[in-house]
């Protein structure tokens, strides 16, 4: 679950101040997959890197699977981000000079799982995103799509209760895309992640249990 009160968040310099979300109020139930959509500029990163705890808001209060987020310091936040969460993102973030099994390794390094763990971990978390035959290639060597189910297998491996996906599919073409959300749905509905999606194509939208839309940093529906 999570639960957001009353978030705002403004970017400030000397000169200007940019209120880039306001007031905003939302719930997203455990097992939820729910879709954010809204023009350039409307604040979904904003919101997500928030949830995501990558962003701090300038007011308001956020709870994070029962707990509330204000009271923790930083090294709390980082635990709590790699234990809870994983991240997918729109240009897949992946480290070109890592094999595939090495990058999806990552988040339990920093969990301080043994080397065979990890790899048995890492290797079950490619079957399920169908790449277990591309465990030692590198990512140049592998299509948008593959590169993009090798992110998800990276954010999965430590079985984090929440996806948070920043336009997942924005950098596909439409087969790509429909294989990512077949993942992605597949999570949801198998596994119960709660899975939080800002995307622009109204399609993918369709297929999630609920969709929020913003406008200029405020929830228009
Ligand atoms: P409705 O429009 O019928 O109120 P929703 O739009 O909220 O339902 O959800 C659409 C479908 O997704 C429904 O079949 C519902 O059972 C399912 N659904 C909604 N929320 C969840 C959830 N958290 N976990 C699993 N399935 C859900
Ligand atoms: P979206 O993801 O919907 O395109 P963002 O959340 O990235 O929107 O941005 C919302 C608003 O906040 C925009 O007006 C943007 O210019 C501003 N903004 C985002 N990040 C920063 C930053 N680091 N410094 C100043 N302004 C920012």
């Amino acid at each position: 679950m999570i639960e957001l009160k009353n978030i705002s968040k403004s970017y400030r310099t000397d000169t200007i101040e940019t209120l880039a979300l306001q007031h905003m109020t939302m719930s997203v139930p455990s097992g939820e997959f729910l879709s954010i959509m809204g023009p350039s500029g409307c604040g979904k990163s904003t919101l997500l890197n928030i949830m995501g705890l990558i962003d701090e808001p300038t007011e308001g209060t956020m709870t994070l699977a029962g707990k509330e987020i204000a009271g923790y310091n930083g090294a709390q936040m980082a635990r709590f981000r790699n234990e809870q969460l994983g991240f997918i993102f729109q240009s897949f973030h992946l480290i070109n000079d890592l094999s595939v099994v090495d990058n999806v390794e990552l988040p339990l390094l920093y969990r301080k799982v043994g080397g065979k763990e990890r790899r048995r971990l890492a290797l079950e978390a490619l079957a399920r995103v169908g790449l277990s035959n591309r465990a030692k290639h590198f990512p140049n060597q592998l299509s948008g799509g593959q590169k993009q189910r090798v992110a998800i297998a990276r954010a999965i491996v430590g079985r984090p209760n929440i996806i948070l996906a920043d336009e997942p599919t924005g950098n596909l073409d439409s087969q790509m895309g429909d294989e990512i959300m077949e993942i992605l749905l597949k999570l949801n509905s198998e596994i119960g992640t709660t899975i939080v999606m800002v995307t622009h194509d109204e399609r993918m939208a369709k297929k999630t249990h609920r969709l929020v839309r913003l406008s200029d940093g405020e929830r228009v529906s």
